[in-house]
């Protein structure tokens, strides 16, 4: 396949991760010419998978759990032809364990808009009242200012049972610190919803095979250049436009009709930017994935509470467990943690908790923006300053939080505004 002339009007996406890759695919379906630049010598940045030698197979970076009801990601998965390729119980089912007690119950929401699954004891978790659910409405009409314990009651068994365990997983921070703004919006789109949009998903054969793969073949069909290890280093601005890019692969002139997407994270965004403001402080997760001797046909997804893993997910001959909010293990001792996290899985499993299993570590420090109140202004809008440069990322404006939902919403922006006109030379 010919690249596409380095002059002509093209669009140039910088960064592979969900965000430029969604950009990528909407506009090379729409017909535009596109070539995509992504630093590492992969695509899927945050969201990926890979070979691991010490287990012997393939893992993803992290578990990534998505919800029926994350309509821009099905949207882009029916685009790349990988709709059936996500994973998860037929109806919304959410089963839990504590660890500390050893007691476990399901969170059960019904199909009605109207929750009244709340009113039902069966469907919420035990001890809890339909009255502490309703409590949580205060969500929606939070100010940016709020945080989510500011809003729910921090004191009764539904905050450790479900409004700590949902503001984690959604927000990668604590409620104490988390901002309210950002939570609402995953309740309203899928548990307001009913059960239909509340099932969970996850990749049924890896992140790469359901979210990567199909968009880089999808790309390749429609004709666009993909350039891995070529790191944006510099963006050359005229006037109030953007003229040239210096790539490791060289220099690019950035023609009258050309368009830039830029998808890469706050950080990168910011050093790139001249007097552009992002969130800069990040928060960390961290995964342990360990390789079973049996294999497990179905997808297993358990919430747990009273230890320090938060989630688990089985599914083939590999368990894995999520720690979001997880700074303060950035820096602990991985065969620790391991030990730690393995007798976690294995009491969850009832499995034997010995010996330790082939597994591996991975801790994303910078696994999201720090999802705080005082973040949100920061995020940037789909329009930058610059006339034909466009911003994408799941740091963007995008009212949704740092999630694979987000993450494709702002690349859809970013297209749909470069399919509009809205960027111009
Ligand atoms: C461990 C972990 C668990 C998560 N769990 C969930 C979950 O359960 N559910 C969920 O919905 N979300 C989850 N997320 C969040 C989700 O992965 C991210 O929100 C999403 O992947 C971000 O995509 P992005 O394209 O905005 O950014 P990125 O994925 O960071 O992509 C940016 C890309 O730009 C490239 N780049 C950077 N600088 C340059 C440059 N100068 N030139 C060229 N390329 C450059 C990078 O290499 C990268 O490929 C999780 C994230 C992590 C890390």
């Amino acid at each position: 396949m010919t690249p596409p002339s380095r002059t002509e009007s093209i669009v140039h996406v910088i960064g592979a991760g969900l965000a430029g890759l969604s950009a990528a695919v909407r506009l090379a379906q729409a017909g535009r010419r596109v070539a995509l630049h992504e630093a590492a010598g992969h695509a899927g940045g945050r969201c990926r998978s890979f070979v691991d030698a010490a287990m012997g197979t393939t893992i993803d970076n992290g578990n990534h759990l998505l919800l029926s009801g994350n309509q821009a990601a099905h949207a882009y998965l029916r685009a790349i032809g990988a709709e059936n390729s996500l994973a998860g119980p037929g109806i919304a089912e959410y089963p839990f364990l504590d660890l500390a007690s050893g007691e476990r119950w399901s969170l059960r929401p019904g199909r009605s808009r109207i929750p009244w699954w709340i009113f039902r004891a069966d469907r919420r978790p035990p001890g809890t009242r339909a009255s502490d659910f309703l409590a949580g409405l205060r969500l929606g009409l939070a100010s940016e200012a709020a945080t989510v314990a500011d809003c729910v009651d921090t004191r009764g068994p539904l905050f450790r049972k479900f409004w700590e365990p949902l503001t984690v997983a959604v927000l990668n921070a604590a409620p104490g610190e988390g901002a309210a703004a950002l939570l609402w919006p995953v309740l309203r789109e899928t548990f307001a919803r009913g059960e239909a949009a509340c099932r969970p998903r996850i990749a049924a054969h890896g992140l790469s095979d359901s979210f990567v793969t199909p968009a880089l073949d999808t790309l390749r069909k429609h004709g666009a250049a993909i350039t891995f290890n070529d790191r944006l280093r510099r963006i050359v601005f005229s006037d109030n436009r953007v003229s040239g890019l210096e790539l490791d692969s060289g220099s690019v002139s950035v023609g009258a009709d050309a368009t830039v997407i830029l998808a890469v994270p706050p950080a990168g965004a910011a050093s790139l930017l001249p007097n552009v403001a992002v969130p800069e402080d990040s928060r960390a997760i961290v995964n342990a994935h360990f390789r079973l001797d049996r294999r497990h046909d179905g997808v297993t997804i358990l919430g747990l509470v009273g230890g320090m893993a938060q989630w688990l997910f089985w599914r083939g001959d590999v368990a894995s467990v999520t720690i979001s909010a997880a700074d303060a293990l950035v820096d602990s001792n991985p065969d620790h943690l391991a030990e730690q996290l393995w007798r976690e899985i294995a009491t969850a499993l009832g499995v034997e908790s010995t010996p330790l299993p082939p597994h591996r570590i991975v801790k994303e420090k910078r696994a999201t923006f720090a999802q705080v109140p005082s973040a949100l202004a920061k995020r940037a809008p789909t329009r930058s300053p610059w006339a034909n440069l466009l911003l994408a990322g799941d740091w963007t404006a995008t009212g949704l939080p740092a999630t694979i939902e987000g993450a494709i919403c702002s690349g859809h922006s970013a297209a749909e505004a470069v399919l509009a006109g809205a960027a111009k030379a």
